[in-house]
This record gives C-alpha cells, structure tokens and sequence, in this order.
C-alpha cells in the first residue's frame, strides 16, 4: 500500500504550498509513490482516516491552530513542518516583538477582542516533529530529499553551516564589497546560496545557525562601514518567535 501523505496549512501565505505544487513532473513522480489523500491547494478531497505523513506549513497563532495541529498529530505517523513559518515562526513572528494585545489592535481595531490571538509559534513549540524543511519559500531540491528520507523512515539533517559556505562554493562575488548587509554569515546553508546566486543578499530565511558567530557579523558590518545593529534587525524578520543569540 502506498504512503497516505496529506498536507496542511496554519497562518502563511501559502507560497511553500505553490512551490510543491508547481515541482511539475517531480510532482507527477512522487504522487506515483504516495497516495496524496489531501492538499488544499490542488485537490478538494478530505480524508478521515489515518496518515502516514502529515505536511505542515504555517505557524501557529490561535488556539483553534493550537487544536488543529494536535489533532493532526493524534492521526500521523510521521510529521514534516516545512516553510519558515512552521519551523521557526518565520515572518510571522514579527507579531511577537509586540504585545499581543497592540498586535491585535493593529490588525482589527476595536474589534480585536473578536479575534483573539497568541504569539506566533512554531509547529514544533505545539507537537512533537520528525522532519522539517526550513526557508521562505522552501527550496524546492531539499524538500524532495527530506520528502523522500521521510517516506523512506530515514534521518535528515538540515546542515548547520553558513549561506556563505555554499556561496563561496558558488564563486559569487560577495555582496559586502558592494556594500550591502547581507545574512549569509549567520544563517543555515541548505538553499545552495540561492539568493546571492541571483544577485540578492541573503534575508535569513532559514533561520539562524545554532551557534551564529554574532561579534564575527558586527565586526564585518562595521568594516564595511554598515551600521552594526541593522543585522539584529534583519534577524528579526525570520526569527523573532524563536531564539535571539546575542
Ligand atoms: S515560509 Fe514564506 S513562502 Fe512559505 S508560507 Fe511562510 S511566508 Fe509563505
Ligand atoms: S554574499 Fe552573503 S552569503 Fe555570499 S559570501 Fe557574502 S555574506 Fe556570505
Ligand atoms: S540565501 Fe538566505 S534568504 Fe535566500 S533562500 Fe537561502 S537562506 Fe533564504
């Protein structure tokens, strides 16, 4: 019998959700391998029984996500969180640099109490998860490999190196001698520099490194004249719900 995989969505914008369904034949061959038993995006079947893998993108910010995710959880073998929002609470984390209640304000007005709100967490803050695929979007060649130790019940360890590594590897010219602050120091390699390879600095979609080298980065801001506190601030675009290194 073919794997049962189901995917599912929390608060995002659902754009890892199009980058899986626009893989074309990748996509043609792995739905020859599982039995997909529900997408939102691409089908509009529900699936009451049990799943062998359960998919998740987005991040948890209400108690109803709360139920859901562990609802989910209670049918599932096997969980993959993937996108930043569900690994690290991505972009939607910037709601936690607020109180919840001037968040709510922001968004609803006066009607905020009609949509009460928690702070943006990760899928793995809620339930236990096997795999995860960070990035915002996912990069599409690493959430195959993962798809696939996944299904195949096999490890896989999202690299702890920096942007920087692959980007040399890559031959870029680095964007500092342009004079541009670029993340790639601190952040988790694993998108193959995909960013700097376009000509773009990296915004740390992938979330920090467990140990980022932070005085390392300020001392490079600072050589190249950059003001040294932008890097915590570019931190927080991708990672203000989990862990902040000093
Ligand atoms: S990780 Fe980025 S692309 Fe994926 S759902 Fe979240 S905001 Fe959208
Ligand atoms: S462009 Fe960015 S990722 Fe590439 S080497 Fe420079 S700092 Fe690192
Ligand atoms: S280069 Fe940086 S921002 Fe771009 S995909 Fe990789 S980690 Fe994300």
């Amino acid at each position: 019998m073919r794997p049962r995989v189901a995917f599912f969505d929390l608060a995002c914008c659902e754009g890892c959700q199009l980058q899986v369904a626009n893989l074309g034949e990748e996509l043609l061959d792995l739905l020859g391998h599982i039995e997909l038993v529900e997408f939102r995006e691409v089908m509009s079947e529900k699936w009451e029984g049990e799943y062998d893998l359960a998919i998740i993108e987005g991040s948890v910010t209400n108690e109803e996500a709360v139920h859901r995710v562990k609802e989910i959880r209670k049918r599932s073998k096997t969980v993959m969180a993937y996108g930043a929002c569900a690994v690290n609470g991505g972009i939607n984390g910037i709601k936690n640099t607020k109180p919840m209640e001037q968040a709510g304000r922001d968004v609803y007005g006066d009607r905020f109490k009609d949509f009460p709100t928690l702070p943006t967490m990760a899928v793995s803050d809620v339930i236990e998860v096997e795999y995860i695929v960070p990035g915002c979007p996912i990069y599409p060649p690493e959430f195959l490999k993962v798809l696939k130790s996944a299904l195949a019940g096999l490890e896989y360890v999202i690299p702890d190196h920096a942007v920087c590594v692959e980007c040399r590897f890559n031959e870029n010219e680095c964007l500092y001698e342009q004079g541009i602050n670029c993340m790639g120091p601190v952040t988790r390699a694993g998108c193959g520099s995909w960013c700097p390879n376009n000509g773009n600095k990296c915004y740390g979609c992938r979330g920090l490194l467990s140990n980022p080298n932070m005085n390392g980065a300020r001392d490079v801001m600072k050589k190249y004249d950059l003001e040294p506190d932008l890097i915590l601030k570019s931190i927080d675009m991708y990672n203000a719900a989990g862990q902040k290194e000093e």
